[in-house]
């Protein structure tokens, strides 16, 4: 049995509710560390802690076990900061849709640890945490809330056919001056469109190009 299962193991179905909704409790899918593959911090090291649940829907979604936060393990988030701290002082948290819990108390104990806060999000849930860096990934099926297209530092749009380059558009336009810009190639239509975003690029360039690194290096 892993470190993060043992945690709870003693602890009532209303305990281990209470504890969610205060964020001292998370569905924790996986923490691994390894390497950032995609968007602006390609290529450094991080610790990921991947949350279990996400009702956006993506057809294309690569981690669609992540979706049923029943499948995954209510975790002590005071035992999963103990282990990120044990790899690494950049932590992204990632899911499924993270934001569907609060984010509070996790974000503040990574802090405290002198641990940098990243996330991942589709924005569709109201932004709860204190970050470092924010990357909005909006989808269609669900998009975000009007609040946290100001607070991005990155916007990372998936391109998987044409229209989502109009797409990225309407989505650029409502981030702040700051915020960095980048078309993703969705992985199962890299082919096509990877020649279609660097032509894009090339005339748009305020847009840059985010390849999922991580899967070419065969990393998780
Ligand atoms: Fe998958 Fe992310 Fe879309 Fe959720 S928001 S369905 S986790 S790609």
């Amino acid at each position: 049995m892993s470190i993060f299962a043992r945690s709870s193991i003693h602890m009532t179905k209303k305990e281990t509710q209470e504890k969610i909704a205060l964020g001292k409790m998370l569905p924790l899918m996986e923490a691994f560390y390894t390497i950032q593959g995609e968007g602006a911090h390609t290529g450094t090291a991080a610790y990921f802690i991947r949350i279990g649940g996400c009702d956006v829907g993506c057809h294309w979604c690569d981690v669609k076990e992540s979706w049923n936060e029943q499948l995954h393990p209510p975790t002590l988030t005071d035992v999963i900061v103990k282990e990120a701290k044990v790899h690494a002082n950049t932590v992204v948290i990632t899911g499924g849709e993270p934001l569907m819990w609060s984010l509070d108390y996790l974000t503040e104990s990574l802090r405290n640890s002198q641990i940098k806060t990243h996330i991942e999000t589709s924005g569709a849930y109201p932004l709860s945490g204190k970050w470092d860096w924010i990357c909005l990934s909006p989808k269609k099926t669900k998009l975000p809330l009007s609040k946290i297209y100001q607070e991005a530092d990155e916007l990372k749009m998936i391109v998987h056919n044409e229209h989502d380059f109009e797409f990225a558009e309407e989505q650029a336009a409502k981030t702040s001056g700051n915020c960095q810009l980048f078309l993703q190639p969705e992985w199962s239509k890299k082919e096509l469109m990877t020649p279609k975003i660097v032509a894009y690029v090339m005339k748009n360039p305020k847009w840059k190009i985010s390849l999922q690194t991580h899967k070419y290096l065969n990393i998780p």
